[in-house]
């Protein structure tokens, strides 16, 4: 069956832009474009978008130019996920939104950058990149004159919020109430956060081959990629290297995500949610690899854990990463004038609202900006005295 070529009727259990639960701040309805639209748009426009092309997802930016960033990474994950999407018939420009905003809250260094950064705030209320892509979107982007942040849909920011404690949760009110009650977001936000998972595993592997951290004989034991690897020799006996590794991750993508929209396709069959709302009150997400699937993942997404972001080299710049964020946070707390002024106002009147509380936040809020550039730029400014400010 050729499938989807032209956009077909959305299904009942989809998004409906026309039934949005709004923006924080109403506005009048787009001209030109669906309310999801809009949110994509204003989403590509942001600067924190734009950072997102110097930032680490694994491997720091500057170690070469062929590995994925978090923009390219954004970009593998909004393109599996609309795929996805528009083969379940379900919101494909909400699926875009979020799934493009889903990273703007992380931190420079990766995951490295995060963890540092959350152990700096830990007397204050901790940091966590997701809670902070919604901050971005809510707050921190200053751009239009009738409001801070950028105003998104209920639904794009409660796809954007893929975890949450209870305590931030009960501050979030109605987008915080699903992490209280157990429940789970709409079927693209589901989507959104099954596509990154399936995104990263499957670019991992290549980045990690390509860098020379992990080997196609370790790949080869696990059922997925064994099965996948054999099938591409028999099939090209004579393929180079890097082209056989190419074809076999872009195998492992298109079977995942088949598997994704078979089992789903049966569970909606299954559960027949009635519409957009009900998928809400499913304690169990309804978007889901099948078991079988889901065990290679974990299997895959543990060895990696193991072999490549524990890997010995990916170890020591992480630990780097996380003095450079560490030592740029104690400097900043010690005296918030060495921030540029319009941060360092920033965190002065975050610190006279409340207090030392504040003021860390507006240190995090300036460091979480930072990309890995950036970052160690301001490290040689604020620490090498050859360097001039
Ligand atoms: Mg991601």
């Amino acid at each position: 069956m050729a499938v989807h070529s032209t956009p077909r009727p959305l299904a009942r259990y989809a998004q409906d832009p026309d039934h949005s639960r709004g923006r924080r701040r109403p506005e009048p309805p787009p001209t030109w474009r669906s309310e999801f639209q809009r949110d994509r748009d204003r989403i590509i426009h942001s600067s924190a978008f734009r950072r997102l092309e110097y930032k680490t997802q694994v491997f720091v930016n500057h170690e070469g130019d062929l590995f994925r960033t978090r923009l390219t990474h954004t970009l593998e994950v909004c393109q599996i996920a609309r795929t996805i999407a528009r083969a379940l018939d379900l919101n494909e420009d909400l699926t875009e939104a979020i799934t493009l905003a889903h990273d703007l809250g992380h931190t420079p260094f990766g995951h490295a950058g995060q963890e540092a950064l959350n152990h700096c705030m830990r007397d204050y209320g901790g940091f966590e990149h997701n809670l902070q892509s919604l901050r971005v979107v809510d707050e921190l982007e200053q751009r239009y004159a009738e409001f801070d942040g950028l105003n998104l849909t209920f639904e794009t920011r409660e796809g954007i919020l893929k975890h949450c404690s209870a305590g931030n949760a009960r501050r979030l009110g109605e987008l915080g109430r699903r992490f209280l009650e157990r429940t789970q977001p709409s079927l693209e936000a589901q989507l959104a956060n099954l596509a990154d998972e399936l995104a990263y595993n499957s670019h991992d592997v290549d980045d990690g081959l390509r860098a020379g951290l992990i080997s196609v004989g370790q790949l080869e034991e696990f059922g997925l990629m064994g099965r996948l690897f054999a099938d591409v020799r028999r099939h090209h006996p004579a393929l180079p290297r890097r082209r056989m590794i190419y074809e076999a991750v872009r195998r492992m993508i298109g079977d995942q995500v088949a598997d994704v929209i078979q089992t789903t396709r049966a569970a909606l069959e299954r559960e027949n949610p009635a519409d957009g709302n009900d998928v809400r009150q499913h304690t169990r997400p309804l978007i889901t690899f099948s078991e079988s699937m889901q065990q290679e993942h974990v299997e895959l997404k543990r060895f990696l854990f193991r072999s490549l972001y524990r890997h010995h080299r990916v170890y020591r710049m992480a630990e780097k990463a996380k003095r450079t964020v560490s030592r740029l946070f104690e400097a900043f707390m010690d005296d918030i004038a060495l921030m540029p002024p319009q941060q360092h106002e920033k965190a002065r009147a975050m610190e006279d609202q409340e207090g030392t509380v504040g003021r860390a936040r507006g240190v995090a809020d300036y460091i979480a900006g930072m990309t890995d550039r950036y970052a160690i730029d301001e490290f040689e400014r604020l620490f090498d005295p050859r360097r001039l400010t």
